[in-house]
């Protein structure tokens, strides 16, 4: 079921776009089941239960954190997590590149950015993204790596929104890489009920988790 549903996804993905399987509330056996049919990056929104997971399961696994991180649960994650996605504020960026200079590392972290309707997600605006770029205000942090940006379209039938959400994004990476010399590399945007329009829209990598796993 798994690794069929798995393969099925696999197959919609053009070539250069990654899947995260979001492993969240799932338990270690179906993770494990999605990893014997290949799969190798896994997606948690919570810290101890990434913690738990990456204790029980192979080391070739790459662990993207997806969820809002609160600063006293980084100690939870840093010393393995591969790509933090969720980097919603300032704050959170100054206290994930003290955690990592403790450990040693430097982290590859995303941005979030906020564009859907909601009030409820997280993350820094478009203009607030420019302007941390505009003011060289990234360079100041020596462990950590800002590769590139995520999103969350807002939940809604209305795929015009939803495609002019992700376009917005789009844009907003392309201006910092042709503008300011961003070098991202990563847009991660898309859902099981979205995906297909975040590609559209330029996603490479995509964050799924209902189609593969089965509801939560
Ligand atoms: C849960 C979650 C997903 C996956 O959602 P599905 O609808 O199950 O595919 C993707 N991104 C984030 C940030 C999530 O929290």
């Amino acid at each position: 079921m798994i690794s069929q549903n798995l393969k099925t996804i696999l197959d919609t993905l053009p070539v250069g776009v990654a899947l995260a399987a979001v492993s969240k509330f799932q338990p270690i056996s179906s993770i494990e089941e999605a990893y014997n049919a290949g799969q190798r990056i896994f997606a948690e929104n919570r810290p101890l239960e990434m913690q738990q997971k990456f204790a029980a399961l192979p080391k070739d696994i790459k662990w993207h954190f997806i969820g809002h991180l609160q600063t006293n649960k980084i100690k939870y994650i840093i010393d393995y997590v591969s790509v933090i996605e969720s980097i919603d504020s300032l704050r959170l960026l100054e206290a994930v590149n003290s955690a990592a200079k403790k450990v040693d590392r430097i982290v590859d972290v995303l941005l979030e950015v906020f564009v859907a309707k909601e009030q409820t997600k997280q993350g820094f605006s478009p203009e607030e993204i420019v302007s941390l770029y505009q003011n060289h205000f990234l360079h100041e942090f020596s462990n950590v790596n800002v590769v590139g940006l995520m999103a969350m379209a807002s939940f809604t039938d209305n795929t015009d929104q939803v495609e002019r959400e992700f376009s917005a994004v789009k844009h907003l990476y392309d201006t910092v890489n042709s503008k300011y010399n961003g070098n991202l590399k990563t847009l991660s945007m898309g859902m099981s009920g979205d995906y297909k329009i975040a590609i559209k829209n330029g996603a490479n990598l995509v964050r799924i988790g209902s189609s593969i796993f089965g509801s939560r």
